[in-house]
């Protein structure tokens, strides 16, 4: 388990923000919310912590009530190098029984974006390359190609499984289910220019 400083729900005062903003602010931006920033709204009640499987069946180093209570309290190290929200399964089952509303499905998903742009996270995940693979995969053709994305986690596996991987996708290009060559969309550059509106770029051209 992570041996981070213990957060309380009333540590709201966050360490001081580089660009007057404080951390808890920039996440809470990151929320879609039509009004203030839920996570103020938290009661620390752990209902989404124990509703949550993966959390549950102990592989977060973070359960996602610690999460809210860490970016609350500014602890933004810990929260980039959490791995809760890579090992998130996006089974909405903590959104929907939080008391407060909140929607901490999406706040997973905000904070894998974040950590994504601001380059930082666990090195040993393979979520943010497997992220990254995805985002440039998109960008070269507007489609995913899973030969390539395959190669993002293929090597974690040991010998036998990479052997059964490589003939299930056999199996698959036979059949034609998974294509030998990358399909490529009409006007790319149209679809490029509104990935930019929507996801900053940076280097992943
Ligand atoms: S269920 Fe909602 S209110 Fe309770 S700890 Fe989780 S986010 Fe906070
Ligand atoms: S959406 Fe993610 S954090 Fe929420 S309960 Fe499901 S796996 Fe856990």
């Amino acid at each position: 388990m992570n041996a981070a400083p213990t957060p309380t729900a009333t540590a709201t005062a966050a360490a001081p923000p580089d660009s007057g903003v404080s951390f808890v602010e920039e996440i809470g931006h990151l929320l879609y919310a039509s009004k203030g920033n839920p996570l103020n709204t938290c009661i620390q009640c752990g209902t989404c912590s124990a509703t949550c499987p993966v959390a549950s069946g102990g592989f977060m180093d973070n359960s996602p009530r610690r999460v809210i209570a860490l970016i609350r309290a500014g602890f933004k190290e810990q929260v980039l190098k959490a791995n809760t929200y890579w090992y998130c399964a996006s089974c909405y089952q903590c959104t929907v029984r939080c008391p407060r509303n909140i929607d901490i499905a999406e706040l997973m998903y905000g904070l894998k974006r974040y950590t994504v742009w601001k380059a930082k996270g666990q090195e040993d995940l393979i979520g943010p390359t497997f992220t990254e693979t995805f985002v440039k995969t998109i960008l070269r053709s507007g489609r995913s190609y899973e030969p390539v994305l395959a190669t993002t986690y293929l090597f974690t596996y040991g010998l036998p499984e990479m052997i059964q991987e490589a003939q299930t996708a056999t199996a698959l290009m036979i059949k034609g289910r998974l294509p030998l060559l990358p399909a490529r969309i009409k006007r790319l550059d149209n679809f490029k220019r509104m990935i930019q509106h929507i996801i900053p770029l940076g280097d992943k051209e």
